[in-house]
């Protein structure tokens, strides 16, 4: 089955992964600007990482028919750096029109601290002041639940920012009917040891419904199984559930959220571009 990676750090990723997600049916990847494994020392390291985003990158997915877009921001984890943080959102603005991004993230929460608070809530201004879709990183394990509620309160702060063209991420059993419920699409993320498992997606997929929910891999530098999604398909299919319902969550809905974003344009397999 063709399906898209929503989230994928791929900059982390070798060559012969976009060769394996090709075979595996990978059409299309997003890949939101994250953490690189260590803090990086100043702003220009941040130029440099969002023109690897959208200018090198795709270029290498599209060596093997994958198409690549991206989302710029400074995560949460060098949030806690707020004066650098404030000279990178600085610079974003003269990337945001490049042809592959769709919008601002991840951003988020790390260790829900005040910092972090702060530069989440500047990005999310930046983003409904520039029209722009919003990808959210929640926190992991024992942060996540009330780093959720505090990233849904100061999104229902910001007004000018419609909760259908916000994503968040990562989300669980605990997490994912509130996210729902405040308007926003969901990702669940398929991973070997900590967040959600194949098994687990499906259960959840079986209590909410497809309704603005997708899942991805979040493959990056870290213990991550870029080819996820697939298996998560085996999975479904296992349960019995029928091809509309498993693409509806692997290939429509990330092209609907996606497809509010004016920039954002997809070419389905076996559709010449143009
Ligand atoms: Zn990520």
């Amino acid at each position: 089955m063709d399906y898209i990676d929503p989230h994928i750090h791929m900059v982390s990723r070798v060559t012969d992964d976009y060769e394996r997600l090709a075979r595996s049916g990978c059409v299309a990847v997003s890949e939101p600007a994250f953490w690189a494994g260590f803090d990086r020392g100043s702003a220009a390291a941040f130029a440099d990482y969002f023109r690897q985003l959208t200018e090198y990158e795709p270029r290498r997915a599209a060596q093997f028919g994958v198409q690549h877009f991206c989302w710029l921001c400074i995560n949460a984890k060098e949030a806690e750096n707020v004066a650098l943080s404030r000279e990178v959102i600085a610079l974003i603005p003269q990337f945001l029109d490049r042809p592959n991004v769709l919008g601002i993230g991840e951003i988020g929460l790390n260790k829900n601290t005040r910092n972090e608070v702060t530069i989440f809530t500047e990005q999310a201004a930046l983003a409904a002041d520039a029209g722009e879709l919003v990808l959210v990183h929640t926190p992991h394990l024992e942060d996540k639940y009330l780093g959720t509620r505090m990233i849904l309160d100061v999104l229902s702060r910001n007004t000018a920012m419609p909760p259908e063209r916000v994503l968040i991420d990562h989300v669980e059993e605990h997490t994912i009917r509130p996210a729902l419920e405040a308007g926003h699409w969901c990702a669940m993320t398929l991973y070997p040891v900590t967040k959600c498992t194949p098994a687990r997606a499906a259960d959840m997929i079986e209590v909410h419904g497809v309704e603005r929910v997708m899942v991805n891999s979040a493959g990056d530098w870290g213990v991550s199984d870029p080819t996820a999604v697939p298996k998560f398909v085996a999975e479904m299919r296992r349960r019995g559930h029928d091809e509309e319902t498993i693409r509806t969550v692997v290939y429509d809905n990330p092209v609907r959220f996606f497809a509010q974003c004016g920039r954002f344009r997809f070419t389905p397999r076996g559709v010449q571009p143009g």
